[in-house]
């Protein structure tokens, strides 16, 4: 069948007029898959429509925040009556110490928390944060890796291991990449020599413990121990941008899943509800550097905003019944399962990385657990598969190098 997607392409063309390719956010306009976006206009659990009515299963859950499926009622509920309440204040509200006290619960290297609005501002300001703390400058990424898009993190790709850092993006000025030093995913030895090299400048390693923006590929058992031993050993701190992890591999995120404490943690997505909100959080002694306890200046006109505490809270809440990750990476490990039978059918070479709810199909033969391997994938033929899957009804993230999520909302026959 051929869907019918004409009221999408006429949005999409009057958005291009008005807004940078018609997108807010460049990974939204297709560029990997080619095509035009959808235009979405209504979601309900595990259900998308678009803006000419077609349904699709949604396995991009808003590239990660709806862990409970599309307007979960709890979460509408608790929104509508913070927006009754009143939608900002910038005055502090009981909302946000009780979203505050849930994350501290949730993680055992958190104390105190700072909240935001958005991931990047989480990491942006860890990064400030650890520089502060530390009195030092350098910082390390690594390949692969995304933070959201603040200067010194917009360094990704292209140098080798031991290389200073280059800009990203145009207007990412040389001065910013060059503090930036890049790690190997998976390689503790890559970070090691950086700080052979640079054994009192390094002022934090920054890594998503699960890898989620390279596709999914998870860690080796050795590398995250590596890290937090490597970081100690030299008084550096570690950060663990779990703004995708967090909440979603376990309540208590990649630092529950694998038993290892980051220094500085941060936090969106999830503890969002689907709202913009973000977060980053450490002991009380690191975060006592934070304005206005400390000279670490950090602020914003909306952040803890009311509405978006609500849903947080109200997700968060939901997160805490019994059984509820068991059941999603069982939900999740049956979809897999039944993928990879299908692809070995057609005698196609499919690689599932999966940690709990988040995985990335790879088309590829080869086990997929670095950068360089994520890039032997066949990026065509991914294209090929997102395009026959919408046909079908089903709406993947467009991109062969995303994660796909799995929420509570959906069911266990698909
Ligand atoms: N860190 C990670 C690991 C992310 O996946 C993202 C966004 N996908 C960000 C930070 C940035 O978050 P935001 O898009 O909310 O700014």
């Amino acid at each position: 069948r051929t869907l019918n997607r004409e009221r999408s392409r006429q949005l999409y063309d009057t958005a291009k007029d008005v807004i940078p390719g018609g997108v807010n956010s460049p990974a939204r306009s297709w560029g990997a898959v080619g095509g035009n976006p959808l235009f979405l206009t209504r979601g309900s659990g595990s259900r998308v429509w678009d803006a000419d009515g077609n349904e699709y299963i949604d396995y991009v859950c808003s590239w990660g925040p709806l862990i409970l499926g599309h307007a979960n009622e709890s979460v509408v509920a608790a929104i509508t009556q913070a927006a009754a309440d009143g939608t900002s204040f910038g005055a502090p509200t009981e909302r946000e110490n009780e979203i505050a006290q849930l994350v501290v619960d949730a993680y055992e290297s958190i104390e105190m928390v700072r909240f935001v609005n958005s991931g990047t501002e989480a990491t942006m300001s860890a990064l400030r944060l650890a520089r502060a703390y530390t009195g030092r400058s350098k910082i390390v990424k690594f390949e692969g890796g995304y933070h959201g898009h603040s200067d010194a993190l917009l360094v990704a790709a292209g140098s080798g291991a031991l290389a200073h850092g280059v800009p990203d993006s145009a207007g990412v000025t040389a001065s910013f990449a060059q503090d930036t030093l890049l790690g190997v995913f998976n390689d503790p030895a890559s970070v090691e020599a950086h700080f052979d090299a640079f054994p009192e400048d390094i002022a934090c390693v920054i890594v998503e413990p699960v890898a989620g923006n390279m596709g999914v590929v998870p860690p080796h058992d050795r590398f995250l121990q590596g890290l937090r031993d490597l970081t100690e050993k030299h008084n550096s701190l570690l950060i663990f941008d779990e703004v995708i992890t967090g909440f979603r591999v376990e309540y208590g995120g990649a630092q529950q899943r694998y038993g290892i404490n980051a220094d500085i943690t941060c936090l969106g997505k999830i503890i969002g509800g689907g709202m913009p909100v973000g977060a980053y959080g450490s002991s009380a002694e690191i975060m006592a550097t934070v304005a206005p306890l400390g000279a670490m200046y950090q602020a914003g006109t909306l952040s803890g905003n009311p509405v978006a505490m609500a849903a947080g809270i109200a997700t968060l809440e939901q997160l805490q019944e019994p059984g509820v990750y068991n059941a999603l990476g069982a939900k999740a490990a049956s979809l897999a399962a039944g993928l990879q039978e299908v692809f070995a059918e057609a005698e196609i070479p499919l690689r599932i990385n999966r940690v709990s709810s988040m995985m990335t199909l790879f088309f590829n033969a080869g086990e997929v657990n670095s950068w360089e391997t994520v890039l032997a994938s066949d990026r065509e033929g991914f294209g090929r598969f997102f395009h026959r899957m919408l046909e079908e009804g089903v709406y993947l993230p467009p991109s062969p190098f995303e994660a796909m999520f799995v929420s509570t909302a959906h069911s266990d026959a698909i």
